[in-house]
């Protein structure tokens, strides 16, 4: 198997795995617990605060351990609606991930109104047409640090900076930035980010919510007072231990994310390009993530594509997501402006830190032939 799809999820790191299994196996006390069994393992999640909070240079009090990057933005979202009841105004971006979008989306089935801003056709967004949207009655603003389908980055400091001047609370969906992307969360701009452990290398089911000390905060999901009374429910210790340990190393691999497996993207499109006619990079080529590459491959059905590069063992991810039988073209690639036809023609590929060049060569002779296959096919329909 070739993994070229680091974006959907990410291979838990071997060492990641070593630091969890004594919380599997022995140490199971709740960390909530008085007595010493207890204790330790609490001990062992502060180290994992304090590891995850040295990754994104914030304070260590700061980090709120959630199940997963979708509660993360949930939690933020629905707090900012707590703190101001009047204010029932949100900004946020057409391309978002869905556990942003279906929320907004939810929200205004019952009276919030979003303001939903347009990308270019780069994927990039207008920021006088934030500053504008941006009003009196604006609970909470909410942006992507990193598009999850085309690795285009967003100028977070520029934007927090932007709320900040408007006094509106800003959070980011910083998913898939951490880990690939240095993050300094010291000025103290941003009031929420989310992030989630199993895009770095940790298990699946474990996030944080980062919560400005500075910021109001009301609780989703109330019960025990554990995570300082902002987040109630037993901890997954294990898992929070393991994402401790991928943010020590995603600190480790961070200038290596920057230049090898950037070089491995770079060289891997290149190729492709040279190879294959009538491919076209999705996103800015320049302001986006280092692992990233969406390719629009002319003529060639997606699907059809992913089915050839699956029996040879490559995983990457299509430009549509088949919702309830019907073929959706990704939102992101509409909202760039891009053709229904083109978003069914792109492909994603995102490389980690456990991919070889090997495995890149590879996987460029087994998309060009499978391109070939599809388009001949695509001929054959159009003579018949
Ligand atoms: N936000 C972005 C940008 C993502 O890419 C993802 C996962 O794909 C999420 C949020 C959701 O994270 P989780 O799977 O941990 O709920």
């Amino acid at each position: 198997m070739i993994y070229l799809d680091n974006n959907a999820t990410t291979a838990i790191d071997p060492q990641v795995l070593d630091a969890m299994l004594p919380y599997l196996r022995e140490q199971y006390g709740n960390p909530s617990s008085a007595y010493s069994f207890g204790k330790k393992v609490a001990r062992a999640i502060d180290q994992a605060r304090e590891q995850v909070a040295s990754l994104v240079h914030c304070d260590p009090a700061e980090i709120v351990f959630t199940s997963c990057g979708t509660e993360s933005d949930n939690s933020a979202i629905q707090s900012a609606l707590l703190i101001d009841r009047d204010r029932k105004h949100i900004v946020t971006s057409k391309v978002e991930h869905s556990a942003i979008l279906k929320q907004a989306e939810t929200l205004a089935r019952r009276g919030y109104e979003i303001s939903w801003l347009d990308v270019n056709e780069h994927g990039l967004l207008d920021l006088t047409a934030l500053e504008q949207a941006i009003r009196p009655d604006t609970a909470i603003v909410s942006l992507m640090w990193a598009n999850n389908e085309t690795g285009v980055l967003f100028p977070i400091e520029e934007i927090a900076a932007i709320c900040q001047r408007k006094q509106t609370i800003f959070h980011t969906d910083a998913v898939q930035a951490v880990g690939k992307v240095p993050i300094d969360l010291g000025s103290g701009a941003i009031q929420f980010l989310s992030l989630s452990g199993h895009k770095l290398h940790a298990p699946k089911g474990v996030g944080v919510l980062y919560v400005n000390r500075r910021a109001r905060f009301n609780p989703f999901l109330i019960g025990g007072s554990q995570e300082e009374k902002r987040r109630g429910g037993t901890h997954n210790t294990a898992s929070i231990v393991g994402l401790g340990k991928a943010a020590e190393l995603a600190a480790q691999h961070l200038a290596e994310e920057n230049t090898r497996v950037k070089n491995m993207r770079d060289r891997f499109e290149q190729e492709v390009m040279a190879r294959i006619s009538g491919i076209q990079i999705n996103g800015d080529p320049d302001r986006r993530l280092p692992n990233t590459a969406n390719l629009a491959i002319e003529g060639a059905d997606s699907e059809a594509l992913l089915m050839l590069l699956d029996q040879k063992g490559v995983c990457c991810s299509a430009g549509s997501a088949c919702t309830a039988g019907a073929l959706e073209p990704s939102h992101v690639l509409r909202a760039m402006g891009f053709s229904t036809e083109r978003a069914r023609a792109s492909l994603r590929f995102s490389f980690g830190r456990f991919n070889t060049e090997q495995e890149v060569s590879s996987a460029i002779g087994i998309l060009e032939t499978a391109v070939e296959k599809v388009r001949g096919a695509n001929r054959g329909v159009l003579v018949a």
